[in-house]
């Protein structure tokens, strides 16, 4: 048959774009499909900060002269805009209670970054290099043919494309994912919403910070954050968690107007509001199936994050290509996959109990959250971002309060005793 390429991606967030340049660097005839019209603007909520922690993701990024390097994983990525370093993270309690984290020296654990400007510039180098990529342009359906996959394409028109692979880098919805019948047997932990904002002349909010706000004076499940910006010195970024009954927007102008971070906004005004919904999927542990590769938030626990996104783009056009010459190359990714990311080795229901029970919704009174971040006030935490190690370090720093928790406050023991079994067993290590 003629007119089959070697490779289609659908998706260009940084795990298709990625998958791309590398792909048509190695010499592969390469289409992207993308439904957005352009890069110009970010409509979807992301914090957008490249962790630093070393070994996070089985990594040691550096970011030097313009590039971000992958130094196990052996390749670097252009990146020429702003920067900003974050060098401790507080989480507050309703009556002001701060748990601090941070790294000795003081070494900045993550450093904020401009998405936008990392996405428009991998994709003006894939256009450079020849990809052929398609803005506007949705990949709703499709059907694996043996030897090569049919792809059906929403653009101007509805028409089809025939690719000897296919490379799925679609995000957290995970739709074709589905389609092509890999969410079978996948549990669906939740669909949340997520709604994040710009705002400016706000008061009260360190430099260089990472806030989260814990309790129902701040929001009724989830915890608030607040995070330097990359938009200004004054500006800060907001983000906040909802369902569909609950929408996130509407908790966001509680928050500002009647948490007790209400006097910190009396000035404040938002110039930019972002947005997303998102399933959280377990992860694919094994992320292909025939000649498709599933790539990315497409098939994480949640989400890869951006430097995650671009590690698993450069390993999938790698493995693409080796297929193409008949080594098997997904079962190569596989092993990678399963290796780097922390959700593949750690059970998703013990994973869920102690990030939820850490995000402390709902069973945790306010008196109580005060209680235990008054226990750790003073006692600086280790700063790292993973939504696996933070929970743990918290937990093993309250569990050192053990005997006092019983004898001051046995109410709260008896709902932190799960945890402590997970101490005992060492899953808190
Ligand atoms: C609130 C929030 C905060 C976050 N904070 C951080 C952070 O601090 N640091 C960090 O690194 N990461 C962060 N992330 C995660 C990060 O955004 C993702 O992990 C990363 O963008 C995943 O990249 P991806 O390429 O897999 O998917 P995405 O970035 O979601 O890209 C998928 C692309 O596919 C396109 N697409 C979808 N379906 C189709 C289709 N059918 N046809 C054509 N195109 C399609 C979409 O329009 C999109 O452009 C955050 C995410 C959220 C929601």
């Amino acid at each position: 048959m003629n007119n089959i390429i070697d490779l289609l991606i659908i998706g260009g967030g940084p795990a298709g774009l990625m998958t791309a340049k590398t792909a048509i660097e190695l010499g592969l005839k390469v289409t992207l499909v993308e439904k957005n019209k352009d890069f110009q603007q970010l409509r979807r909520a992301c914090s957008a900060q490249f962790i630093l922690n070393d070994g996070y993701e089985n990594e040691f990024i550096n970011l030097k002269d313009e590039k971000i390097l992958f130094t196990k994983n052996n390749f670097e990525v252009t990146y020429t805009g702003k920067l900003v370093k974050v060098k401790n993270k507080y989480y507050t309690s309703p009556k002001g209670h701060r748990i601090h984290f941070a790294l000795p020296n003081p070494k900045a654990f993550a450093v904020k970054f401009d998405k936008q400007k990392l996405l428009y510039d991998l994709y003006n180098e894939c256009v450079n290099l020849g990809v052929d990529v398609r803005m506007s342009t949705l990949a709703c359906g499709g059907s694996d043919k043996g030897n090569y996959v049919s792809v059906d394409l929403k653009g101007n028109t509805t028409y089809t494309l025939n690719a000897k692979k296919v490379v799925i880098a679609e995000g957290a919805n995970a739709k074709l994912t589905g389609l092509f019948g890999l969410n079978k047997g996948r549990v669906l932990h939740g669909t949340p919403l997520v709604f994040s904002c710009i705002v400016e002349g706000a008061t009260g909010f360190e430099p260089q910070s990472w806030n989260q706000f814990y309790g129902s004076k701040y929001h009724p499940f989830a915890e608030v954050i607040i995070e330097s910006a990359i938009e200004g010195t004054d500006a800060i970024e907001i983000t906040i968690m909802g369902t569909k009954a609950l929408r996130p927007d509407v908790l966001f102008k509680k928050f500002i107007k009647n948490s007790p971070m209400k006097h910190n906004f009396t000035n404040s005004h938002i110039i930019e509001k972002r947005g997303c919904s998102l399933k959280s999927y377990d992860s694919l542990k094994k992320p292909y199936i025939d000649n498709v590769l599933v790539i990315g938030d497409s098939a994480a626990h949640v989400e890869v994050i951006v430097q995650g996104a671009l590690m698993c783009g450069y390993h999938a056009a790698n493995a693409i290509k080796d297929e193409l010459m008949g080594i098997n190359g997904f079962e190569k990714y596989t092993n990678w996959w399963n290796k780097s990311f922390d959700f593949n080795h750690t059970d998703p229901f013990e994973f869920v109990n102690l990030y939820s029970s850490l995000a402390m919704r709902p069973k945790y009174s306010d008196e109580e959250l005060d209680y235990m971040f008054s226990l750790l006030e003073g006692t600086p935490i280790c700063g790292n971002f993973s939504q696996f190690e933070v929970p743990k370090n918290i937990w093993k720093v309250i569990l050192s309060h053990k005997n006092q928790i019983q004898n001051e406050n046995p109410i709260l023991f008896d709902k932190i005793k799960k945890i402590d079994k997970l101490n005992q067993e060492g899953k808190l290590n």
